[in-house]
């Protein structure tokens, strides 16, 4: 492995989708969210990020991108922001592992369609699958609070909030959409320590021209 000097910079790290959880301290990562929780944290849509193209050395986001409508957007989004030469490193729901596990993966082809489609963060393809498969499934995961208003069948709730998730994957599919975007994938890991829903992954940002 590398040589680590401490000559080297400090990476420019942003963690998008952050919550309450920013991974880091705050001087040395850059949190933002939809729903800011505290002053230091930028308001910012996953898809529509407030730095310039390449300015990022890493992305991280953790059980963010499965709350987007759609995904090759927001993929394309942190691309841009990393440049040719900074890395991606996402956090996931794993459907075997979480709420989502009586739902079927997620197709790479549905993905590229939302693309084609131009799928806007109010789609509502996904909120029956959501709210049958997920949240009225009794699966232990689902947060108490989201019972009623599933009952009542309220999508604006969820979707006002971010809390659907539109889209399933595991290591393997994720890795399929990655290479289909024309990314190398850098490091998989099947289950994140000390958070069994989750795995990981580690991509470059380099995305093919005709994406
Ligand atoms: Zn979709």
């Amino acid at each position: 492995m590398g040589f680590y000097s401490t000559e080297i910079n400090n990476p420019y790290i942003v963690d998008v989708g952050c919550g309450s959880n920013k991974i880091g301290n705050s001087k040395s990562v850059v949190g933002c969210d939809m729903f800011p929780s505290s002053d230091d944290i930028i308001q910012a849509a996953a898809d529509d990020l407030p730095f310039e193209s390449g300015s990022v050395d890493i992305l991280f986001s953790a059980h963010c991108l499965e709350h987007m409508a759609n995904p090759i957007k927001t993929l394309q989004e942190w691309c841009r922001v990393v440049g040719d030469d900074g890395v991606i490193w996402l956090v996931l729901p794993h459907r075997n592992r979480t709420f989502d596990s009586l739902r079927d993966l997620t197709a790479v082809e549905h993905l590229f369609d939302d693309l084609a489609e131009n799928t806007p963060e109010e789609d509502m393809t996904h909120w029956e699958e959501f709210r049958a498969k997920v949240i009225l499934s009794g699966h232990r995961l689902v947060p108490s609070e989201y019972i009623m208003p599933a009952q009542e069948n309220k999508f604006t709730y969820f979707n006002s909030k971010r809390l659907i998730h539109h889209h399933v994957w595991t290591l393997g599919t994720f890795i399929d959409l990655v290479k289909a975007l024309g990314l190398e994938v850098t490091y998989g890991i099947e289950q994140v320590p000390g958070r069994e829903d989750s795995f990981s992954i580690i991509f470059k940002g380099v995305m093919h021209d005709s994406i």
